[in-house]
């Protein structure tokens, strides 16, 4: 009886030893395998979405939809934005890694100046997704943003297009921004051919900082008094610039007269395209980056690996890059791009256009 004890006693010291072995065994294999805590069976993954700037129309969109998706795929988001202040979104991500995250997202405020916090994210097993803009010279796993050089190319075309032959003025975007020199590269790639027949005299060539409006405003201002007013066309490369600009033209009751492109389709923009101010804009539906990041977040923060048609090359890795199509939006076609897919409503559009010019709703 009392060996048979003992037998029990040694089988059951076996199993426990050995149950606690596999329990060991099993939390390091899942961390390993997933190279994060999302891994874990049974935690709520969270993501850290660390946003630029939220007081442009845009980011407030996108963070909007990213955190409905992620919350519908059952994660939870902490968002936070820098508004502008490279320092504060340097600090913010440090602060998110420490609150322990899932996954980390973030639109870059500074493309170059975040390689130390991405390679603290990696060696603390947190994937990085560059939302929109690329971060440069570091370990990013994903990259999810439209084929900006053709944004770049799109607001060009439309601008020979009503402005064949005249002075240009360049009016680039924040000069940390990696998007704002591909929209350049874009932009070059309709009006340079032009520039060297002759037909385009480029009289000014500067970028926004902050992609800020009133610093667009002052250029402009300047501008404008430097070439006595002779501008006929302004490549402003996203909305909240062509904004600032379109106020300085007003000031010399040039609004209207001058061919000027845009992006975002923020509804102000929207609404001078149908007012005759803005000659066009990009739109770039957030629904479809927004969603599509947030699929990625996740995936990447349960470790599965994310597939791609293409790679971007930051400096230091190539990137799987998940390339958007963009969408060219003037006064013709607003109504089947824009309204259609309920990004703004017809009557917030045509709110500043009398009832009896407004074309038919459809
Ligand atoms: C985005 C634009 C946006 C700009 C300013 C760029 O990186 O691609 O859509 O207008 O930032 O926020």
């Amino acid at each position: 009886m009392k060996k048979l004890k003992g037998i029990i006693t040694s089988l059951l010291v076996v199993m426990l030893v050995g149950m606690l072995a596999a329990c060991g065994g099993q939390d390091l294999g899942s961390k390993n395998v997933s190279g994060n805590k999302g891994g874990d069976k049974g935690s709520k993954i969270k993501i850290g979405l660390s946003v630029s700037d939220l007081t442009l129309e845009r980011w407030q969109h996108d963070r909007d939809i990213f955190v409905e998706e992620a919350n519908k795929l059952g994660a939870d988001v902490v968002v936070q934005s820098a508004n502008g202040d490279e320092a504060k979104q340097l600090s913010q991500i440090q602060n998110m890694l420490s609150q322990g995250i899932d996954a980390l997202v973030v639109i870059a405020i500074n493309s170059d100046s975040l390689s130390p916090v991405v390679d603290q994210a990696k060696k603390e097993g947190i994937p990085v997704l560059a939302y929109d803009r690329l971060i440069n010279n570091a370990d990013v796993d994903a990259y999810v943003s439209f084929d900006n050089v053709r944004v770049g190319e799109m607001q060009a075309e439309a601008l020979v297009k009503q402005v064949p032959k005249g002075n240009y003025f360049l009016l680039g975007g924040s000069p940390t921004d990696n998007n704002a020199k591909m929209f350049r590269d874009g932009q070059m790639n309709i009006i340079k051919p032009l520039v060297d027949k002759g037909d385009i005299k480029v009289i000014g060539d500067q970028w926004a900082k902050d992609w800020d409006a009133n610093e667009a405003m002052k250029i402009i201002e300047n501008g404008l008094t430097a070439n006595n007013n002779k501008i006929d066309a302004i490549v402003a490369s996203n909305d909240s610039t062509a904004g600032g600009s379109i106020q300085a033209l007003a000031a010399q009751h040039l609004d209207g007269k001058v061919a000027i492109s845009g992006q975002d389709a923020d509804l102000a923009a929207v609404q001078r395209i149908v007012e005759g101010k803005q000659t066009m804009t990009v739109y770039k539906p957030i629904k479809t980056i927004a969603t599509e990041s947030a699929d990625v977040a996740v995936q990447l923060a349960k470790g599965e690996k994310v597939s791609t048609d293409s790679t971007v090359n930051n400096g230091k890795v190539d990137v799987p890059f998940i390339k958007l199509d963009p969408i060219m939006v003037n006064k013709d076609n607003v109504i089947d791009t824009i309204i259609k897919d309920d990004f703004h409503s017809y009557e917030d559009v045509y709110k500043n256009v009398p009832e009896n010019e407004r074309p038919e709703k459809k």
